[in-house]
């Protein structure tokens, strides 16, 4: 079974996107270009990333004190991913996009994640970087900066976190002032700098993915900070953010990237325990290590309104948040594809039958074994159910920008509901799939022989960055189901109704679709238990299990969405030699509905009882 067949399957018989090409954005494509882009994400990822992937671990960035040193493979890949024009893939034809779906986009970003998802961190980046330029830049802006990252040329990073503010960007430190330098030196005054009110920013971020390297003509970073009043003083909260464009080097108004480097100073590298292909730096702004101007403070451009930056970024980070969702669930399928041709391979044990109390007979191949087959239908039902978790949510990106006004509206409500569950579903249980395949192998999968023991540590960062797994939480059931008098909870209710109505209709789904309309109701009701009380520390106790039985909750209804698909490719008999193919997806829907799915109830007890069993533990009392 090819990740290539499941990928055909979610797009053509499950979301059925060649519709997509009825929409006047999408009306130059078809099917056959689909399948073009398909078949060169996968040439590409196969030959100039998989092979990489264990360089990029073993021989993880330096730094000499001048300059970071990288593999020459990852410039090379870069290179190769720049020719391919994928990087503006979905984007207008204006900027040099091929306008194409997000939902095949997302699916083509599926093969480079699994191929490294180290070397595919820096474009992951680099298009939501871009992506935030032309969301709220100036169309200067969207020329100088944006332009050139979605050709591939430039590359760009998301500067938030600071040694002291991860979780509370609240609590960032780094400053913005106006840049008065520029008049001395003839360039216009700081409010009218063609590029945008140009300001000097001063202070330390930490974390900083893709920070500093030699690869393409520059590095663009969107850089939180905040512009202090007369009297010197910042606005507490998320109020006081803004957000700036500032260039590793510096950049003419025509576009021109000078040599001049910008004073952004690497003060060193964080040595991870995985995601070792994509450098990451602590940088620090205006130490003046390369003053601009005779003076020291990073030169940035001030993008979108002053005091909106957080929103603005916002706009990265949800986009970063499906991504790596997806990165987390093709780092799990990388692993259940290893673990599922060892599992054919190696011969360990007899059956459990009379034919196997024979010492003598022959042994069988461990996939023989009813627990390795948990194991495997286990990593299956994760990570297949992740990758048609980031198709429909890409779907749903298609239907925000080109669906009609009703459906956009749905679709925004479902996105904002939906990204937390994007992001963290895979982070958890895809990292738990990475376990169970470290598991099949036995002992040789705790050996650096085998690349399950890379892919569990690449994958363990996932709960961390983008909002960690109880920050997601406290986003769900602190905002997202609230929001509105419940409103992104209403919609999805109803779409996942018709999916049960739909399967209540199908052979075999019946009591699956009746599962999932349990499922709902315990949500909603576990939701207005938490709330009850009306007070947040109550209700927002256990929102991490919450976020769990949540979490499960969606996967239940994909796959049985998947499943309805399944059973409808059977019967219309289009394709009967994939028989096989058909009922492992409806032997995965059955694993989720059977293993999963009831353990939502656990979860939901103490969400419901606001079961203060944790949160009123005293510090000491560990
Ligand atoms: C490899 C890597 C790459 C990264 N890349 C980038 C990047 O490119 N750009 C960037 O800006 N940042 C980046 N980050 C930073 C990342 O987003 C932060 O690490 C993350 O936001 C958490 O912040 P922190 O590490 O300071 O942890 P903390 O915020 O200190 O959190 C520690 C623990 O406390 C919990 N916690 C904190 N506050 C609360 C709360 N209010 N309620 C409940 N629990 C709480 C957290 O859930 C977590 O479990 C990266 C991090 C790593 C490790």
């Amino acid at each position: 079974m090819s990740l290539r067949q499941t990928i055909d399957f979610m797009l053509y018989d499950w979301l059925r996107v060649e519709q997509l090409c009825d929409r006047p954005r999408h009306a130059e494509h078809s099917r056959e270009t689909f399948d073009a882009v398909m078949d060169l994400s996968q040439k590409l990822a196969d030959e100039q990333f998989a092979p990489y992937n264990r360089l990029v671990d073993v021989q993880e960035p330096e730094f000499d004190g001048e300059r970071v040193h990288l593999p020459v493979e990852t410039a090379n890949a870069m290179n190769a991913f720049r020719d391919s024009g994928l990087m503006a893939a979905a984007m207008d034809a204006e900027v040099g996009g091929m306008q194409l779906p997000t939902v095949v986009d997302m699916a083509s970003r599926s093969y480079f994640c699994k191929a490294s998802i180290g070397m595919s961190g820096y474009l992951m980046l680099n298009r939501g970087n871009a992506n935030t330029i032309l969301s709220h830049g100036t169309p200067k802006q969207i020329e100088v900066f944006a332009k050139p990252a979605f050709e591939g040329r430039t590359f760009g990073t998301m500067c938030l976190s600071e040694p002291q503010a991860g979780s509370s960007l609240s609590d960032i430190a780094t400053k913005a002032v106006p840049d008065v330098t520029g008049s001395d030196h003839g360039l216009p005054a700081w409010q009218e700098d063609p590029l945008g009110p140009r300001f000097r920013l001063t202070g330390n971020k930490m974390w900083i993915s893709g920070g500093e390297h030699e690869m393409g003509e520059n590095i663009v970073h969107l850089v939180l900070a905040k512009i202090p009043d007369e009297t010197g003083k910042t606005i507490a909260g998320v109020k006081g953010i803004s957000l700036f464009i500032v260039p590793r080097k510096l950049v003419e108004a025509d576009g021109r990237i000078t040599d001049v480097r910008n004073d952004v100073s690497l003060a060193g590298l964080n040595h991870k325990c995985g995601f070792r292909g994509t450098v990451n730096t602590l940088l620090n702004f205006g130490e003046g290590r390369f003053k601009v101007r005779g003076q020291a403070g990073a030169v940035g451009y001030l993008i979108g309104q002053q005091g909106q930056g957080l929103k603005a970024m916002f706009t990265l980070m949800n986009e970063a948040r499906i991504g790596v969702g997806l990165g987390a669930t093709m780092l799990g399928y990388a692993g259940f594809e290893t673990s599922l041709d060892y599992a054919k391979q190696r011969p360990q044990g007899r059956p459990m039958t009379a034919v196997g109390k024979d010492a003598a007979s022959p042994q069988i191949a461990i996939i023989e074994h009813a627990d390795v087959k948990r194991m495997l239908m286990a990593q299956k039902a994760i990570t297949e159910g992740g990758l048609a978790l980031a198709l429909i949510c890409a779907s749903l990106v298609d239907d925000e920008q080109t669906g009609t006004p009703e459906t956009q509206a749905n679709a925004s409500l479902l996105l904002e509901l939906l990204t937390p569950i994007a992001k963290s579903w895979p982070s958890e249980w895809a990292l738990e799939a990475n376990s169970l395949a470290i598991q099949v192998l036995g002992g040789y999968g705790y050996t650096r022989d085998f690349p399950v023991e890379q892919y569990w540590r690449d994958n363990r960062l996932n709960m961390i960055h983008e909002g960690t797994h109880g920050i997601q939480g406290l986003d769900l059931l602190g905002r997202k189901v609230v929001m509105n008098g419940g409103q992104a909870l209403a919609v999805l209710g109803a779409r996942i109704t018709q999916t049960i109505e739909k399967a209540a209709q199908v052979e075999g789904l019946a009591a699956h679709a009746q599962a999932l309309g349990k499922a709902l109701n315990k949500i909603a009701q576990s939701t207005q238990a938490a709330w009850s009380t009306g007070k947040p520390d109550e209700a927002l106790a256990n929102a991490t299990p919450y976020l769990q039985a949540f979490g499960h909750t969606v996967l239940a209804w994909i796959w049985l969405e998947l499943a309805v698909a399944a059973q409808g490719v059977k019967v219309g008999g289009k394709r009967a030699s994939d028989e096989a193919f058909l009922q492992g997806k409806l032997a995965a829907c059955d694993y989720f509905f059977n293993f999963e799915l009831p353990r939502i109830d656990a979860w939901l007890g103490v969400v419901s009882r606001r079961d203060m069993t944790c949160a009123q533990a005293q510090a000491d009392w560990f």
